[in-house]
């Protein structure tokens, strides 16, 4: 039979397609997107940190950096009652008057670039260098979704009324910004409603947006604890859909409150990178420990297994170099510029304690993470061997700083494990061989397929990001892609009544 998730899934399709009401006709009316303004779209440049006024401009920012207070939360009947009352105006005020708003939101971002990094510094405990890019996503994600809502001609897209952001700690800055810049060009009221653990980074990007002129009625911030208040939220039929990033488990809790409810998750990963005998292997090296350690292993994209074709794990130069890779990447608080590993969330508890501190059947240490000083949360980079198919580190997402490394007798047997896992979010492939980059395309089953390159780093426009399996909930439409914005609106034909 199928596994559980696949039900699951089913279950979640179905209930899409009862709710989908596109005709036949606006789906030939494509394309729906502006392909001049895809076409002409530039991405945001990260920070150039070789310059000495970027380093003392961050500087500056850390120096100056205060929490901002949180105002006191209304109550949910205060909350929607408000949105809902404001959202008709913003959605009859039209594309162009959004659009110029969120162009404002971009140049109010770019602005307080260095005041978000060091807000993420101090609160999600990411590192400039990680934190830097999430900046200029977000940056991407307000002129892209401002650029590219284009309604067809002969198509109605109403908006859904209220939508909510339910925000992860990983991402703390760009996940928001993209759920609610995408619902919000399409004309929709957002309620933003961040993880506990990084809400000062979210109150920032609020303020960015108040700043920038979008109403304060429009887009709400509410920084609620888990539990009761979600659910009353939820429940309230003012709200039109949710995104949600964050677990497979809280997606069918929201799903088993309001099952008509559009509910669109990106829910977790278990992503592989494979390394074939045709890869170059110094590339293939850099990519991989970035694609594992990169914010201590603590992003859905991350790679935490390496799946190895045998001539690869048998050579004892790519382990060397590899060992060395991880050994040499500096492990320290995020207040330390120099720090690459950074301390994960919390200390670590179930999968990723387990990975951190056991070896199961076959496996043994390359490299031991250790914990270190007196921070709890804060680990050296691990490196398994052996990883077997089918066991605990083959399967379960860790979401930390370790790498598992399987062997394989061929590219075959790799896809193969790569796709036994119940998630399909990211995978990477190492390989120089045209051929085997095909046979690999054609058979690994994930959202975004990263070929000779590292699988985190999704770029707006270039990468719309999203995954399948048990990694996502929803009709498929990707983050920073052409089809985002339109999950917000109701598509129909027009409404001529003669
Ligand atoms: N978009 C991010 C990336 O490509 C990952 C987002 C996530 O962890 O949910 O690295």
């Amino acid at each position: 039979g199928s596994p559980a998730w696949a039900l699951e899934q089913e279950r979640f399709e179905r209930g899409w397609a009862e709710r989908l009401t596109v005709s036949a006709e606006s789906r030939r009316a494509k394309p729906a997107v502006d392909p001049d303004a895809a076409a002409a779209f530039e991405n945001e440049p990260d920070t150039d940190w070789t310059q000495a006024r970027s380093r003392a401009a961050l500087n500056a920012a850390i120096a100056d950096w205060k929490p901002l207070p949180v105002a006191p939360l209304p109550t949910v009947e205060e909350l929607l009652g408000t949105a809902a009352a404001a959202q008709p105006a913003w959605e009859a005020a039209g594309i162009e008057h959004r659009a110029k708003v969120l162009h404002a939101v971009a140049r109010v971002m770019t602005a307080d670039r260095f005041g978000t990094i060091a807000t993420m510094r101090a609160d999600a405990r990411k590192s400039a260098t990680e934190a830097d890019p999430e900046v200029s996503e977000a940056i991407d994600f307000a002129r892209y979704y401002a650029d590219t809502f284009r309604v067809p001609a002969g198509v109605q897209a109403n908006a859904l009324g209220v939508v909510v952001v339910a925000s992860p700690w990983n991402f703390p800055y760009a996940i928001p910004a993209g759920g609610v810049l995408a619902a919000l060009a399409a004309g929709n009221a957002v309620v933003l409603k961040p993880a506990p653990e990084t809400v000062q980074t979210a109150a920032r990007l609020a303020q960015q947006l108040w700043d920038a002129g979008v109403p304060r009625d429009v887009f709400q911030f509410f920084p609620c604890p888990d539990g009761d208040v979600g659910k009353a939220l939820l429940t309230d039929p003012r709200v039109g859909a949710i995104v949600l990033t964050g677990a497979w488990d809280t997606a069918k809790l929201f799903h088993s409150w309001r099952p008509r409810l559009r509910l669109y998750a990106e829910t977790s990963g278990k992503n592989a990178m494979v390394i074939t005998a045709q890869a170059d292997r110094e590339l293939a090296i850099k990519d991989l420990v970035k694609s594992a350690f990169g914010h201590a292993g603590q992003k859905c994209s991350a790679a935490s297994l390496a799946i190895l074709e045998a001539e690869v794990y048998d050579d004892p130069a790519f382990r060397r170099q590899l060992l060395d890779a991880a050994a040499s990447l500096p492990v320290g608080p995020s207040t330390d510029p120099r720090s690459v590993i950074t301390p994960v969330v919390k200390a670590p508890e179930g999968a990723l304690k387990h990975a951190l501190t056991t070896l199961d059947a076959g496996e043994e240490w390359l490299l031991e993470p250790k914990q270190v000083g007196d921070d709890p949360c804060l680990w050296s980079p691990g490196i398994k061997l052996g990883v077997r198919p089918g066991s605990a580190f083959h399967r379960a997402e860790c979401f930390g700083p370790v790498l598992g490394l399987m062997r394989a007798a061929s590219l075959a047997g790799a896809i193969d494990w790569q796709n036994a896992v119940d998630f399909g979010l990211t995978a990477g492939l190492h390989s120089l061989d045209p051929a085997e980059q095909a046979v690999w395309r054609d058979r690994v089953q994930a959202g975004n397929l990263y070929v000779n390159r590292p699988t985190t780093g999704a770029i707006v426009n270039r990468q719309p990001f999203g995954g399948w399996k048990k990694s996502s909930v929803g009709p498929g439409a990707k983050a920073g892609g052409p089809n985002y914005t339109f999950l917000f609106t109701r598509l129909s034909d027009s409404r001529e009544t003669t």
